[in-house]
């Protein structure tokens, strides 16, 4: 056992510290459970702090109220985390939903939402660690992205939007936090067994615009099949908790069988060959 002494004392190894989004379910209260049992720190935060007495009552977790969309929630969780744990390590960019349907069925706030959630919120929370880690001189943002940020399915065109965008964004950013000793890293699982298909899956469509009709129906038959091979959210929590950890110069992390089969299809193959089998898998074909 490593000894640490400060004065001739000796004291507890400095913990390390992680702040999750969306920490309230699925993915983002898995990797809260693993990294506290691993012996970190974790600032669990989300919208409703109330939902989690069972995350609060751990040992070294701090749940608080964070909204992705107010940014004044942001800077105070930020706060609270420094002031009870002193450091922020690593920050896992969770907090998301899916936006799906008809482009022309989807009023326009909801288009807003769909990217002030996934990608503004994502930002701005970066924004606010970053000063912190910069001081640091190391930390690890870990942005959770999808399968759906590197290929798409009919009607996720929002979704889609802003895995894509998260994926770009985060590519470059990787750049820019490389030499100040900060890590940039995208966790790309495929379906996973949380809230997301229900409460998280949030479906505009109007039946009386008749034309898209039969590819919501093929979209929506599809979705219980793909479920069938859902990895859980324990599952994604391991490789973020590798990615956090490994020290290793990679950038993306896929999780899940679905999503190997899927992005290596989707590499094997040029733009025609890949959309033309997505295009037959959903009955699509020109008008
Ligand atoms: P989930 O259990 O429904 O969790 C979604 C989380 O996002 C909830 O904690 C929710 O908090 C939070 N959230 C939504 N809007 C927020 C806001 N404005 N501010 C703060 N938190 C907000 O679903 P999940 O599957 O774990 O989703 C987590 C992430 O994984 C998302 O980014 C999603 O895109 C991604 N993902 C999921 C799958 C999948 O198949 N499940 C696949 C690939 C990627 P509340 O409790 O307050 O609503």
């Amino acid at each position: 056992r490593l000894a640490f002494y400060i004065a001739g004392q000796e004291v507890e190894p400095m913990k390390q510290t992680i702040l999750i989004t969306g920490a309230s379910s699925g993915i983002g209260k898995a990797t809260a459970l693993r990294f506290q049992a691993a012996g970190w720190n974790v600032i669990a935060t989300m919208r409703t702090p109330t939902q989690a007495p069972d995350l609060a009552a751990l040992d070294n977790v701090l749940v608080t109220r964070l909204d992705v969309q107010d940014t004044a929630s942001i800077a105070s969780a930020v706060d609270a985390g420094l002031a009870r744990f002193g450091r922020i390590d690593a920050l896992l960019n969770n907090a998301g939903y899916g936006a799906y349907g008809p482009l022309e069925a989807t009023p326009l706030d909801k288009v807003r939402r769909q990217f002030d959630v996934n990608v503004i919120g994502l930002l701005a929370t970066t924004q606010a660690v970053l000063p912190h880690m910069r001081q640091q001189k190391s930390g690890v943002i870990l942005n959770v992205s999808s399968v759906g940020g590197r290929m798409t399915f009919p009607l996720g065109t929002l979704y889609h939007g802003t895995k894509f965008a998260v994926e770009g964004l985060s590519e470059s950013l990787h750049f820019e936090l490389l030499p100040l000793g900060v890590c940039v890293k995208l966790i790309e699982p495929g379906m996973v067994r949380t809230d997301f298909a229900g409460r998280s899956f949030d479906f505009s469509n109007d039946p009386a615009l008749t034309e898209y009709q039969p590819t919501v129906q093929a979209l929506l038959g599809a979705m219980g099949p793909m479920a069938e091979n859902a990895s859980s959210a324990e599952s994604v929590a391991d490789v973020i908790y590798q990615a956090a950890t490994d020290g290793a110069d990679q950038l993306r992390y896929e999780v899940g069988e679905d999503a190997h089969q899927l992005l290596a299809a989707r590499r094997s193959t040029d733009d025609a060959g890949f959309l033309g089998h997505m295009r037959a898998q959903f009955g699509i074909s020109g008008g």
